[in-house]
């Protein structure tokens, strides 16, 4: 077993890691410390390069690591007036931000409630929602329908409408908040009710109304969804879906909420991946690639049809009961000025666009192996999905430790993926061919050498 530094030993004394077990941590490869990033790569401590396949690991640095720019921009920032608190005060950068945001949003989406991150951002959505419902004299309407397999965030609220870990979370932080009714998500690979698209006139998105008028339409304040659900296995929302939630959302006057939280800022080959739909919800979400990371920011976007209800409300409901100390600090809005000045100078989108097909078309071919079962995604948001027995479509079980061993088989081959249900792939958007052909090759060797330890084919 190699040694393990005093680095490496304080981490693990010290730093209580997100969601993965300690003893998880403890394994050779459970835990890396890096100490550089640059471009589409990240170096370790030991000073091992690797190729970023899921953007700092979780489809955050859509810009690349390593930009002076946007640490000027941050630095210069915070010696001009890093932060004034969001209740009154204001700062340019700020300002200048929910300005761009209003351009680039769909739509007529045009005010920004800044916040730290997306947990924050989707608490921020229902709380809106709710209030907007309470000023429209609705204050029946608190319910909220989330789809499964879903992740929002890890708040509180965001956790209860999360149907990634559901009976875990249920199990150990119960009671979770009431009102909170879960769908199945669209997948068309694994469909609950194992039809096929697109005989199955999409019943998935059907059975949302169907649960609405289960709930009492009168009682529901909000449907969110995630237009490619990363949590969910990245399978993208078939072409009627999203049009169909939001005529469906509008009948019953409940607001649409879609997060943007992965899918925004270009992941998706649209600086909004609602935009391949052509559908624009009452709320958007984002954070992530609002800042590449370089600094801590998210937000809960909306329009008039909601902002107007506060603005001609009168007294203290008229204000949103809400306040997150960081939401809109300075130097976090110059941070995300300058990436997204990035964004659009080097024509992020488009390269995501034409990069994420060309990662599609590569790891499609995958499928000629035995163990892959499918390949898709949008953008540069990917996943492959490996399987027991392609025709049954049977999974590997919880006793092949098929994620962990992939992911680490991947990293010692050079490449940082992500693997849950299935193996995910969301580069920075700067990769060119040379990355994208790199990581299917990893990913066939990867599938080669599983299949032989599962002695198949
Ligand atoms: N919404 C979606 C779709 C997400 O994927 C995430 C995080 O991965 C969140 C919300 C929560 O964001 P954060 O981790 O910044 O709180």
């Amino acid at each position: 077993m190699p040694e393990r530094s005093a680095e490496e030993q304080s981490a693990l004394d010290h730093i209580w890691f997100h969601v993965t077990p300690p003893k998880a941590l403890q394994v050779p490869g459970g835990m890396t410390v890096f100490t550089k990033g640059e471009g589409c790569y990240l170096t370790d401590i030991d000073g091992r390069t690797y190729l970023d396949g899921v953007s700092g690991g979780a489809y955050v640095t859509n810009i690349g690591h390593g930009r002076a720019e946007v640490a000027e921009a941050l630095a210069q920032q915070a010696k001009q007036l890093a932060y004034v608190t969001p209740y009154n005060f204001v700062a340019p950068p700020t300002i200048e931000l929910a300005e761009k945001i209003s351009e680039l949003a769909p739509g007529n989406l045009n005010r920004v409630f800044f916040v730290s991150g997306g947990s924050e951002a989707v608490e921020t959505a229902m709380k809106i929602a709710k209030q907007y419902h309470w000023l429209n004299g609705e204050q029946k309407r608190t319910k909220v329908i989330s789809r499964r397999g879903s992740y929002h965030g890890s708040t509180f609220y965001a956790m209860s409408i999360s149907g990634a870990s559901h009976e875990y979370n249920n199990k150990i932080f119960s009671p979770l908040v009431p009102g909170c009714a879960q769908v199945p998500n669209h997948n068309c690979y694994r469909c609950e009710y194992k039809l096929e698209y697109p005989q199955c006139d999409i019943l998935c998105v059907e059975m949302i109304e169907r649960q609405i008028l289960h709930e009492g339409p009168e009682t529901v304040a909000a449907i969110i969804a995630e237009p490619v659900p990363a949590a969910a296995s990245i399978y993208p929302a078939p072409a009627e879906y999203l049009p169909r939630l939001r005529e469906i959302a509008d009948k019953y006057g409940i607001l649409l909420i879609l997060d943007e939280v992965i899918n925004g800022f270009g992941r998706c080959g649209r600086m909004f991946a609602c935009e391949h739909w052509g559908v624009v919800p009452d709320i958007m979400t984002v954070a992530k690639g609002i800042t590449s990371g370089y600094a801590a920011m998210g937000a809960a976007i909306t329009g008039p049809k909601v902002t107007e209800r506060f603005d001609t409300a009168e007294g203290r409901e008229s204000g949103l009961n809400h306040v997150i100390s960081f939401g809109g600090h300075a130097a976090a809005s110059a941070a995300a000025l300058k990436n997204i000045e990035i964004i659009e100078n080097e024509k992020l989108v488009e390269n995501s666009a034409a990069m994420g097909a060309y990662l599609l078309e590569g790891l499609s071919e995958l499928k000629k192996h035995p163990i892959v079962g499918d390949a898709r995604g949008l953008g540069m948001l990917a996943a492959v999905e490996l399987v027991r027995d392609k025709k049954t479509r049977e999974p590997f079980s919880p006793e092949d430790q098929m994620p962990a061993r992939v992911t680490a088989h991947m990293q010692e081959l050079g490449l940082i993926a992500r693997t849950a249900q299935v193996v995910e792939f969301g580069p920075p958007l700067i990769c060119g061919r040379a990355e994208i052909e790199q990581i299917v090759d990893v990913m066939e060797k990867t599938v080669i050498w599983f299949s032989k330890e599962m002695g198949i084919g």
